[in-house]
């Protein structure tokens, strides 16, 4: 079989909470004033009650609300693929899957959380979201889900993704979003950057400045993020559980769990489930690797520390791998994963050991993306080919060693609006960073 596609039904009924399961407990986050641990009441001035219940809940299951599981089945559950021709075309004994996340409307996971976090905030009685958006998916992701609940949504986009992928703006456009390129002069977060240099490239980090500024000032409005914190990252299980029981249905277990890590969100949603397993102790050897860009080396060269979640120090303060929260990347095409810090619940199991990580260059990235597109026929988002790499180079070990291991990586998204960064690949131009 190449496809394992499970009937509508089977959409999971609930999360998985990993925080229950872990050896020692997450740090909290701590208010930047007082260094305590930050209230209840100052998170709900940008996020809604049942947001924060979520975000500080230490049960194991909660259950996914009817209204959110209706219009997740517009396109789940994702298929879970074999990918033979690529095993073929390595000569490889290993066995290598994906999870399909490019299949939902905006092209990647991030709608799992868009419409659960849109679901929670309508019945919170918030008229207007804001956010901010790297490569555009996350913008999409929320301008789509934002739209079936009649929630107003703004997205602050990283100015040099706003110029390199204009497509992904129109989609926004498309769905009812409202795009402003960051640093804007909208905000005072955004105008020191701008005053500057009205060319800014922009980082996360600013536009999630301004995007919280604007929440903060505004009664209507709350912010929503798309990755990095729990509540997020519970919202992604749906894809581990729904790979769990397709793997069954192949008759494999895998031996690799790989995900690309942004802020952490597809690679826990695929992982966690897995990775319940192994902290459960039934897994012992279950390896889950993160992969990240070599240009924003987040868990493989970062600190363990407590930082700012963006870059002029609204946020609390998290605990978490971070390359500063001045960091500003360089621009590269995977510019969903240039954020200079990772989600608290997957730093926590890297320092622990029970995660791997790994860094590549872009242009190893782009080389496993086209071998991918030239053998599975899907042409993969420029984040999900870090996954793709590293699970070619595991499937090449394999082939040295004459392991017959099952990999599991996650097709986080498809690249159809990354064509230009293909282009340059193609044309030798892209840069080796
Ligand atoms: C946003 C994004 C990522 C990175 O974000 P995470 O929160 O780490 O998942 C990876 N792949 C795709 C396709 C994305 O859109």
């Amino acid at each position: 079989m190449r496809k394992y596609i499970l009937p509508e039904g089977e959409i999971p009924k609930r999360w998985l909470n990993i925080v229950p399961l872990l050896p020692e407990p997450l740090e909290p986050p701590l208010d930047p004033e007082t260094k305590e641990p930050i209230s209840p009441e100052k998170l709900s001035v940008i996020f809604p009650e049942p947001l924060i219940e979520q975000e500080v809940s230490d049960k194991e299951w909660i259950d996914i609300p009817e209204e959110v599981l209706n219009i997740l089945s517009l396109w789940r559950p994702t298929p879970l693929h074999r990918a033979k021709n690529l095993e073929e075309y390595l000569q490889t004994p290993a066995k290598i899957f994906y999870k399909n996340e490019s299949v939902s409307p905006p092209g990647s996971h991030k709608p799992n959380t868009a419409v659960a976090q849109a679901y929670y905030n309508k019945i919170s009685g918030v008229r207007r979201l804001t956010t901010e958006t790297g490569a555009g998916q996350w913008g999409s992701a929320l301008s789509f889900a934002t739209q079936f609940f009649d929630i107003e949504c703004r997205v602050y986009m990283v100015r040099v993704s706003y110029e390199q992928k204009p497509y992904r703006r129109i989609l926004m456009e498309t769905w009812k979003g409202e795009v402003i390129p960051s640093p804007s002069p909208n905000t005072n977060a955004g105008r020191q950057f701008y005053e500057k240099d009205p060319n800014h490239p922009g980082s996360l980090g600013i536009a999630i400045s301004e995007a919280i500024e604007e929440a903060a000032t505004r009664e209507d409005t709350k912010y929503s993020l798309g990755s990095v914190l729990n509540h997020v990252l519970l919202h992604q299980t749906v894809i581990g559980l729904e790979a769990k029981r397709q793997m069954e249905e192949a008759g494999f277990y895998p031996d690799v769990v790989i995900g690309a890590v942004g802020g952490g969100s597809n690679f826990a949603g695929l992982s966690f489930p897995f990775m319940a397993d192994k902290l459960r102790g039934d897994k012992p050897n279950l390896k889950v690797l993160a992969v990240e860009p070599s240009a924003c080396p987040t868990l493989t060269k970062g600190e363990y520390r407590y930082d700012f979640g963006d870059t002029v120090g609204l946020t609390p303060l998290i605990k978490m791998y971070t390359l500063g929260h001045d960091f500003v990347p360089p621009p590269i095409h995977a510019g969903g994963l240039r954020y200079h810090g990772d989600a608290p619940l997957v730093c926590k199991l890297y320092d622990l050991g029970y995660i791997d990580a790994v860094a590549y260059k872009q242009t190893e990235v782009f080389e496993a993306a086209l071998t991918f597109a030239r053998t599975e026929g899907i042409v993969p988002a420029p984040e999900s080919s870090h996954a793709i790499k590293a699970a070619i180079d595991e499937a090449l070990r394999c082939k040295e060693t004459g392991e017959e291991k099952v990999i599991l990586f996650n097709l986080s998204g498809h690249g159809y609006f990354d064509l230009s960064a293909y282009d340059k690949y193609l044309r030798g131009e892209l840069e080796d960073s």
